[in-house]
């Protein structure tokens, strides 16, 4: 039958991201491909989708080529956390290079346009406060972020190349720490972490004095920012930086959230993980002035929501 709808791809789309990407999509009415491998992703993420008319999920590892016929992929496939993403620190990079080219020569194939969930990770430890797309970053090559901080800059590499090279229509979001819903309860990730410790009352675990500071986006913001960039027009692709300005240390992150759930938790202090950066603050004036878009759900407020998703699983 002949097809009319737009069909949009969407690779780690069981994941946290992915899911509420899903659900806009499929809300907007379009053909939704959801492809994930469940390595971090969950189906219950996306189990209430399964029904929709427009909503098909496909299980594949993006390290192997798949043949698609799409208009439209929205590049997510990777896993997120420290504590994943160094689990199987090999697969990490073949997941970005070898997943990005995988869905770089599907796109240049079909003529799709396609969009990459970069990172703040390629800024690595950052030497410029707040980052500007036009920083060129501070990255161990060979520490144990590596393997997804340089995984990320060479997806970036292949996207600039496969669109001077081959005329792909692409778009590059770096993302900054998001939170939400559906985060994994147990990814090791500071917000669900801090969460899940305050509402089963273990204590807080800050890592260093809690001085380095982070820059939260809540996810339903961060959505609206990947769409605004896809749908923006074909001469901005950007790299472009998707995130909350609002700076915060991790020990005032953790007092916030204490209140927020009225727990009794306690604080304490471990070690600071290996080449941990100190400090991460987006500049979003470029996606204020090209996509009209900055964030509207401030941290508390975010949090409250988090904080209800927390206490119904657990
Ligand atoms: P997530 O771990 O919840 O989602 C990643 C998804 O990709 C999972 O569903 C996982 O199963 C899937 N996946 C992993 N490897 C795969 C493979 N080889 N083949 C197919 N599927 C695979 O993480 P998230 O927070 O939703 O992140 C989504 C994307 O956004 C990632 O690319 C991540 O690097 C990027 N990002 C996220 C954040 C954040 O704060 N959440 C910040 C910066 C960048
Ligand atoms: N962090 C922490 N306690 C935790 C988990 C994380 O103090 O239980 C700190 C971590 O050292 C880092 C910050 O919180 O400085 C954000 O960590 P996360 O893993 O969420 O994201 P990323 O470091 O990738 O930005």
């Amino acid at each position: 039958m002949m097809h009319f709808q737009k069909r949009v791809l969407v690779t780690g789309g069981a994941g946290f991201l992915g899911s509420h990407l899903c659900d806009r999509l499929v809300s907007q009415g379009v053909d939704v491909l959801c492809l994930d491998n469940f390595f971090t992703g969950a189906k219950s993420n996306i189990s209430h989708l399964l029904d929709s008319p427009n909503f098909e999920l496909i299980r594949h590892d993006l390290v192997h080529p798949i043949f698609l016929e799409v208009d439209e992929i929205y590049n997510l496939a990777c896993p997120a956390s420290p504590i994943h993403y160094q689990y199987n620190p090999v697969k990490t990079v073949k997941t970005s290079v070898m997943g990005s080219i995988n869905m770089l020569g599907l796109a240049k194939r079909v003529k799709a346009k396609i969009l990459q969930a970069s990172t703040s990770e390629i800024y690595g430890d950052p030497k410029v406060h707040p980052q500007k797309e036009d920083y060129w970053g501070n990255v161990n090559t060979i520490g144990p972020r590596s393997c997804y901080d340089e995984g990320k800059r060479c997806a970036e590499t292949l996207f600039f190349d496969y669109h001077r090279q081959n005329n792909v229509n692409i778009r590059v979001a770096r993302i900054f720490n998001t939170y939400g819903p559906r985060m994994h309860p147990n990814d090791g990730r500071v917000v669900s972490n801090f969460i899940v410790q305050a509402l089963t009352n273990q204590d807080i675990t800050v890592y260093g004095e809690g001085k380095q500071t982070r820059s939260f986006c809540y996810v339903e913001d961060m959505i609206e920012g990947l769409v605004r960039l896809m749908e923006g027009p074909d001469d901005f692709i950007g790299p472009v930086n998707l995130g909350n300005p609002a700076e915060y240390t991790i020990l005032q992150l953790a007092e916030l959230i204490l209140k927020l759930t009225g727990s009794r938790s306690k604080i304490i202090f471990q070690p600071l993980p290996q080449d941990d950066p100190l400090q991460r603050q987006p500049d979003i004036s470029l996606a204020q002035e090209r996509l009209g878009w900055e964030p509207k759900v401030g941290l508390e407020q975010g949090l409250e929501k988090t904080i209800e998703y927390f206490r119904t699983i657990i």
